[in-house]
Formats: C-alpha cells, structure tokens, sequence
C-alpha cells in the first residue's frame, strides 16, 4: 500500500474542503432537500435564448480565434469593454490594470500568490467569505479577523488588529473585504468607512482587496450608486485591487470575472496566471463580451434586482411567521444572503443534522469565521430555490429549531431535576 499522504506538500495537506461545496455532497446524497447553502444564481434568470443565439454565431467557424488560446489578460474587446463598465462605477482604469479570471476565484488565488508568502498574514472580516479564506490559506498564510458592525467593518478594531500584529513583529500584507452585500451577511459597508478603509491603507501603507461581485444585485432600484460606489473608486493612490465578476450578473458557468490592479501587481498576476490556465475560456469571454455590446447585460440588471428582492422577501416573511423573534438577522439590501443568529446559542453545526432529517440544509457559519466564532450563526441563501420551496424550506427549519429547542430544554430540565 502507497501512502500517498508522504507525497503531497506541505501546503496541500493543508488544505481544506469548502463548507459550501461539502453541503452540495448532502445535498447530492439525499432526496428532496431544500438547499439553502450554495449562493446559486437563479438559472430561471439567465438570458437562455440569447447565450443560444450568440453561440450559435460564434459556433458558425468563420472566426477560428473563437476557439483559439487567446492573450492571458483576456480577450481585447471584452478588456476594453470593462473600462467602460467600470467607469459606470466611477472607477477610471485601463488596459494595463485590467486581467480576465476563471472566476473571481481564481482572481483571489492569484492574488494570494502573489502577495502572501508562509507565515504572512491577511486580514480578514468576521465572519469572511469562505473561498477567500481557502485560496489565502492554501499559500500557508495566517488569517486575522476584524470585527464588523451594522454598517461594516470596525475601523478601531481594524487599527488595534494591526497595531497588535505589528508589534508582535508580524508582517500583514492586506485587508480582503466585500462592501456591497457581504458574502455571508448581506452588509453593506457605509460610504464613510470606504473612505476612511483608505486613509488607513495610505497611513499604515497597506493594500486592500476589495471583492465585488453581488454590486448589481441591489434591490434598492431608486436609491442611486452612491451608497454602492466602490472604495477603488476613490482610490488615487493605487492602493486597492478590485475583483468582480459576471457570474451573479450573466451566469457563474461561464467562469468570467475580472481584476483592477495597480499595474505593477498586475502584471504580475499575469505570471501568475499563465502557470494557472493560460488563459480563460475564449467562447466563454466572446459570449459575455457579447451579452455586454448588445445591450442584454444591461437589460438583465433591473430584471435581477425584482427577481432577488422578491425572493428575500418571501424568505424574510416566512421566517418571521414561523420563527416570530426566535432568529434574527441584519435586514440586507442586497446579494443572495440572510445570516441568522439561532437562539439560545444554539449550535448551528449540531442542528444541520436535525435539519437533514427534515429535507433542508444550508451552511454552519462558523465556516466564515477564522477565529472559531460563529457556532450559533447561519447562512441561508435564497437566491436558487423557487418562492414555494423557500416557504417550504423556512417551515422544515421552523420545525427543526422547535424541535431542537423543545429537546434543549427537556436536558436542561433534566439536568436541574435529576
Ligand atoms: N467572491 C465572493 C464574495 C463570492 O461570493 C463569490 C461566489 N460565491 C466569489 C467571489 C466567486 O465568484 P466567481 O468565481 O463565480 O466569480
């Protein structure tokens, strides 16, 4: 027998399955479960007939360069396009700041190799989003939570965080953050901090990465982009790397998303990225580019927003009728998420086998966390699942926490009266 394990690096021993990809394993094992863990867009929403259209032009083999390797930057128009897309969101950049990813996934775990070595730390908030954590912590780095409030990250936690770890003789290399709709609680970062994250940056000399990829899935239609503007957008120091994508937007199968990065670092991602897959998908980038001249993506953007806002809704009310004050959350105005707070610390890990039971399952939020916090949290996503299985799903995790409940007590019961 071949112990394999004695030929693997240090850093893949290291690594860590997804909470959220390890929930899609239930989920395949077992019949007629209501998934609220994976972040899944709505496939009822993609633009079908036109991706069907626009393939079958680009499919029609008058342009060999279609299914062609192309430039690891990325396909030149859809490049050039994305100057103007982030110029929508006051963000002035240019073709040497700019590199297509495989996803923004792939954008963070080149972002980790080029910035972290061993031992080095980034700073994240608590709770994170789960594949930043992984792709940080597979080049071995440390990570270190800053708190959150009602309005985004804490800003004297963040300087006593960095102030601690400096001390202690550490080196930090970033601060990773989601302003618009945070994946998992759905906040939104206040505008002033933004602007004060920035200051920090240049005082401290710091970068920051900033995630965007929920921005668009506003359900606030009239309330303008300013309380959505990104920090990149103010950023005259160079002092922010910027990460979106088109998977919420267009459709995650596509795998086409983007970075913004001072040039230096981003020609560096570039290296990063030949080792990586060369480049990514030219069908996949020629059908997004093309979504975007003719206008669809557009189209879709005010479409998503009813359609996500809706289905918070209907998540929202069912777990106030049937949970009425038993779970809380912060009201999101945005993105795919509700992060609940179950009762009486109840422990979120033990009551997903309860709900497994009962034909519904979502993610234990102490898998966002990186300091160990969380076991009493949950993320629910209500992004994929239809209206009546939302409701459906609410009332078995109604059903759950009852029961879970009633059982917390009978213990307790028993423990005082022996
Ligand atoms: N960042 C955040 C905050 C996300 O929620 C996600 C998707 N769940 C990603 C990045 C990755 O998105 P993609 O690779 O599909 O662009």
């Amino acid at each position: 027998m071949i112990d394999y394990d004695t030929f693997l690096s240090r850093a893949s021993l290291g690594m860590r399955e997804s909470a959220i990809r390890k929930m899609g394993t239930v989920l395949a094992q077992a019949r007629d479960i209501i998934s609220f863990a994976p972040g899944y867009p709505d496939p009822a929403v993609f633009a079908w007939e036109e991706f069907r259209a626009i393939n079958a032009e680009l499919l029609s083999g008058r342009d060999g360069s279609v299914l062609q390797y192309g430039p690891t930057r990325g396909h030149k128009p859809l490049l050039e396009a994305l100057i103007e897309i982030l110029a929508t969101r006051s963000i002035t950049t240019s073709i040497e700041t700019l590199l297509v990813t495989t996803g923004s996934q792939q954008g963070l775990d080149l972002v980790a190799r080029v910035l972290l070595d061993p031992g080095d730390v980034a700073l994240v908030e608590l709770p994170a989003y789960t594949g930043a954590i992984t792709a940080f912590r597979n080049m071995q780095a440390e990570l270190v939570g800053v708190k959150q409030q009602d309005d985004g990250i804490d800003l004297e936690d963040l300087a006593a965080v960095l102030h601690r770890l400096r001390s202690a003789g550490r080196r930090v290399r970033f601060l990773y953050v989601v302003p618009n709709f945070q994946n998992p609680t759905g906040l939104l970062m206040a505008p002033a901090k933004r602007r004060q994250l920035l200051e920090w940056a240049a005082r401290e000399n710091m970068l920051i990465v900033e995630d965007d990829p929920y921005r668009e899935i506003f359900f606030n239609q009239s309330a303008g982009d300013g309380v959505i503007r990104p920090i990149k957008a103010d950023d005259t120091d160079g002092r922010v790397i910027y990460l979106s994508s088109f998977s919420k937007t267009l459709a995650p199968g596509f795998r086409v998303a983007w970075i913004t990065a001072p040039p230096a670092i981003a020609a560096r991602l570039e290296i990063a990225k030949q080792a990586a897959d060369l480049c990514t998908g030219g069908l996949d980038q020629r059908i997004v580019f093309e979504t975007w001249k003719r206008g669809i993506l557009q189209r879709q953007i005010p479409v998503l927003r009813a359609h996500y806002r809706q289905k918070h809704d209907v998540m929202a009310e069912a777990l106030r009728s049937e949970l009425a004050g038993a779970v809380t959350w912060p009201d999101p105005q945005g993105g795919f998420f509700l992060w609940l707070t179950l009762p009486n610390q109840m422990d979120a890990d033990l009551l997903l086998h309860r709900c497994v039971q009962h034909g519904v399952i979502y993610v234990a939020g102490a898998a966002f966390y990186v300091d160990g916090a969380g076991a009493e949290t949950v993320r629910l996503s209500f992004s994929a699942p239809t209206h009546d299985r939302i409701r459906e799903g609410v009332k078995r995790l109604a059903t759950a926490i009852r029961e879970e409940m009633a059982e917390r007590r009978e213990t307790a019961a028993g423990r005082v009266f022996p």
